[in-house]
């Protein structure tokens, strides 16, 4: 039995306080197929629907979809800056951004937590999106460190496509021992607890 889980009710706070002053940091983790991609794309559109200036990035090292784009699996876009670090994008930050979005928060250097909190600081609402863990398992920095510092946490769960359960794993179906290995459907499947297997396992025939 797959049971449903609401996103928390942070955002109904969020907006009470996104007319003053104060910045803050979202972070949406969860596996591969989960929605984080959809959900940050939700809260952009929301963010511009309220007229606020949104700057989008995203690590150049993902090149699945169109450069020039955060895409969700289901189709969902958004247009986005790439940049090769965390630098690159406070190079490009401009003065009067509010809001400022980033999909695949785990391909980024370590110094993307401070650059984070230096925007928060400075007044702007940061929502991040990456993935928790690796294709082991373990712990994906930087965003461990990004939960951390984050005001507002949100996981998200994909469905285990082997036995329907809630899945918190991004199980590699391809050989390849490098953690970083950018794919989709054809190198990776959502799994639960039950049925990940550690390193590589046969894809899920449906
Ligand atoms: P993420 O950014 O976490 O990888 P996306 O936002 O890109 O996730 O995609 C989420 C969408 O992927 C879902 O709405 C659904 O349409 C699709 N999807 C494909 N496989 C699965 C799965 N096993 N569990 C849940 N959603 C899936
Ligand atoms: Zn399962």
């Amino acid at each position: 039995m797959v049971e449903e889980f609401a996103f928390d009710n942070t955002e109904e706070r969020r907006k009470i306080r996104q007319n003053g002053e104060n910045g803050w940091i979202e972070v949406i983790v969860g596996s591969m197929f989960s929605g984080k991609s959809e959900e940050l794309i939700r809260r952009l559109r929301r963010a511009q629907i309220a007229r606020q200036k949104v700057q989008v990035f995203k690590p150049k090292i993902d090149d699945r979809y169109s450069i020039e784009q955060i895409a969700s699996h289901s189709g969902m876009t958004h247009v986005s800056k790439p940049v090769m670090t965390a630098a690159e994008m406070m190079a490009q930050m401009e003065p009067d951004t509010q809001i400022v979005g980033i999909d695949e928060g785990q391909f980024f250097d370590m110094a993307i937590i401070e650059a984070v909190n230096e925007l928060a600081n400075s007044g702007k609402r940061v929502i991040i999106a990456g993935l928790d863990q690796d294709y082991l398992g373990r712990p994906f920095e930087p965003m461990p460190q990004l939960l951390a510092v984050a005001e507002f946490i949100t996981k998200t769960h994909a469905i285990c496509v082997k036995c329907g359960n809630t899945a918190n794993y991004s199980q590699r179906t391809s050989d390849s021992k490098e953690r970083v290995e950018v794919g989709a459907h054809d190198k990776y499947e959502a799994r639960c607890r039950k049925c990940f297997v550690p390193h590589a396992d046969a894809p899920t025939i449906i």
